[in-house]
């Protein structure tokens, strides 16, 4: 999971949004009525079609998930499950793009909250996931900093051993296509400087390169990078990183 930013809604949508959500908060039953009209077929070809080309916009990768970063995401997640609050089913602050194992197999409903109310899920369109979440590279397992860390990675399954192999996966992608970037500045090769950037931009698991770049300049770097000493340099330099940090 990486930090996301959310851009503003196009006018003629965000003028939408308020009468859906007024027809929910008039309703007998909320929930039902939420559950109903988010299913029409007008308001999926009329709210669903422009929502999820925003968010596939801001989503890492090719239109990869935002819990995951692994799938294709294909569902407009509520963050704030619609059953929990039905009247923030047309909230753009409440969604996310998630693919349907995160969405419809784990996530599902559960949405923890702290004693004070708070929610225990990270959001990363409002805050960045590595304050919660410490990405272990060499096993690509996620350790919680924090207890918001510790139910989103419960919640969203983000060590699931598909995740895991993934991540060590992509971990030795970026690997090569830093010392691909590396050769090809020392030499001049402008075409292989450019294809280990895009390579690393577009290959799933974002939060591996983004992981490696924040590490690299934290205490512990030498440690966490004992394996790979010469990639620590590469992941410091300011033009790399203006290339590659999200
Ligand atoms: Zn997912």
């Amino acid at each position: 999971m990486i930090r996301l930013v959310r851009p503003a809604l196009p006018a003629d949508l965000a003028g939408r949004l308020p009468g859906l959500t007024a027809e929910i908060g008039g309703a007998a039953n909320p929930a039902r009525a939420a559950r109903a009209l988010w299913k029409q077929a007008a308001v999926r070809r009329g709210v669903h079609a422009p929502l999820r080309r925003l968010l596939e916009g801001m989503a890492p990768g090719y239109q990869r998930c935002m819990y995951c970063g692994d799938s294709q995401g294909t569902d407009i997640d509520h963050f704030e499950p619609l059953s929990r609050n039905p009247l923030r089913t047309f909230d753009w602050l409440n969604h996310l793009l998630a693919c349907s194992t995160c969405n419809s197999n784990l996530k599902r409903d559960r949405f923890p909250v702290a004693g004070d109310g708070t929610p225990l899920l990270v959001d990363p369109t409002t805050e960045d996931p590595f304050d919660h979440l410490l990405l272990t590279l060499s096993l690509g397992v996620y350790v919680a900093r924090t207890a918001k860390g510790e139910a989103t990675i419960d919640v969203c399954g983000l060590n699931r051993p598909v995740l895991t192999q993934g991540r060590v996966h992509a971990r030795r992608v970026v690997l090569m296509c830093l010392a691909r970037w590396a050769a090809g500045r020392e030499r001049g090769a402008a075409d292989d400087v450019r294809d280990a950037v895009l390579t690393v931009r577009g290959q799933p698991f974002a939060d591996v390169c983004q992981a490696m770049l924040r590490l690299a300049r934290s205490p512990g770097a030498e440690r966490v990078f004992e394996e790979s000493p010469w990639a620590l340099p590469v992941l410091r330099d300011d033009e790399l990183r203006a290339q590659l940090l999200a």
